[in-house]
């Protein structure tokens, strides 16, 4: 392992958490490697505008993600895209472990690998992946114009993916286990008057219906009545939220009972020099952001972190050379 496989920060993850962290990093001067195995800008690039980032009014995902890249490389920050399949945490180094067989080391690592989308875990749910089931609207919504399609949840996700599909799709039906949508207010009064959207209330999927070519329907139960319908529908679009990305958590590293690491007000985790950032983190708000703040904290916290771990290594040098 040569000097060019050692940096003083490795960021995994090239979401608005990594990316944020990426300019921070390279204003603190730290030899940083982001590594990303997908597309630059992690979740935000399933969906298809924003409203809610400090200074945009209105920006569509791709465009912030495009300026999130574009802003870190501004500052030179190297990007790798690569899968990484271990992270092997140490005293002095941690160990990265790519998919291509190399092992890179680093002073500090930030994790910030976001979240996938959530399963339903119905009946033909994974059968039809792809072949009408979907989890992501901007996507997939285009093979649906015209067609009649049914959003499960009741989130934000949900509710924004749902006003996009009502642009695109005929009928959008709506499927929320309770009588009260949980996303924010204006999302809310935005989906209740969209006339394309007819919410279904205290329901949930308990079967998703195909042929040979694809998704024609839903079976629904009424979690009240007790009822059971159908819907034919050629799409199920399932926005019920996220579970971490924490495969690469090292054993030991503190999780919750759902899977988020547990860091400290720095993002530091319970493994010194490895911060985690934006959805991977637990915390109470996951945005954008929130993920863009936690990686300017992280890396904040990483660059002090990785200026003591060099004095304490210069220290013991010049002590055993003495
Ligand atoms: P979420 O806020 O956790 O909402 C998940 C929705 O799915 C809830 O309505 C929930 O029902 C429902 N649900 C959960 N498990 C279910 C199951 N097994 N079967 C049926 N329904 C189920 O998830 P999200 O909407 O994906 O948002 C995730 C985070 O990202 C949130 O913090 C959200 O605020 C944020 N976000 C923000 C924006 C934005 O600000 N523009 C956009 C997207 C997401 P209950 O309500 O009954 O629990």
């Amino acid at each position: 392992m040569g000097p060019e496989d050692t940096y003083d920060l490795i960021i995994i993850g090239g979401g608005p958490g990594g990316l944020g962290a990426g300019i921070y990093a390279m204003r603190a001067a730290m030899k940083t490697l982001l590594i990303e195995k997908g597309a630059m800008g992690g979740q935000v690039t399933m969906s298809d505008s924003v409203e809610n980032y400090l200074g945009f009014e209105h920006v569509s995902a791709a465009e912030l993600s495009m300026k999130f890249a574009g802003h870190a490389a501004s500052y030179g920050l190297e990007v790798q895209n690569q899968e990484v399949t271990d992270l092997e945490p140490g005293t002095d180094f941690h160990r990265v472990k790519l998919m291509d067989g190399r092992v890179l080391k680093a002073h500090a690592v930030i994790l910030s690998t976001g979240g996938s989308p959530k399963k339903l875990g119905t009946p033909g749910e994974d059968a039809n992946y792809g072949k009408g089931v979907s989890y992501c609207a901007v996507c997939d919504g285009f093979f649906f114009r015209n067609k009649t399609v049914v959003v499960v949840g009741g989130g934000d996700s949900a509710a924004e993916e749902g006003l996009y599909l009502a642009k695109i799709a005929k009928k959008v039906y709506m499927v929320h286990r309770r009588d009260k949508l949980r996303a924010g207010a204006i999302l809310q009064k935005r989906v209740l008057a969209e006339c394309k959207i007819e919410m279904v209330w205290d329901s949930g999927i308990k079967n998703i219906i195909a042929d040979k070519s694809g998704v024609t329907g839903v079976e629904l139960q009424n979690f009240k009545t007790g009822a059971t319908s159908t819907i034919d529908t050629d799409g199920v679009f399932v926005f019920i939220g996220f579970v971490p990305n924490n495969l690469l958590v090292p054993a030991g590293m503190k999780m919750n009972a759902e899977g988020y690491v547990i860091t400290d007000a720095k993002c530091e985790t319970s493994i010194p020099g490895i911060f985690a950032a934006g959805d991977l983190r637990e915390k109470y708000a996951r945005q954008i952001l929130t993920a863009a703040a936690d990686g300017c904290t992280a890396a904040l916290a990483a660059a002090h972190y990785v200026e003591s771990k060099k004095a304490l290594l210069d220290d013991s040098c010049t002590f055993e050379s003495i």
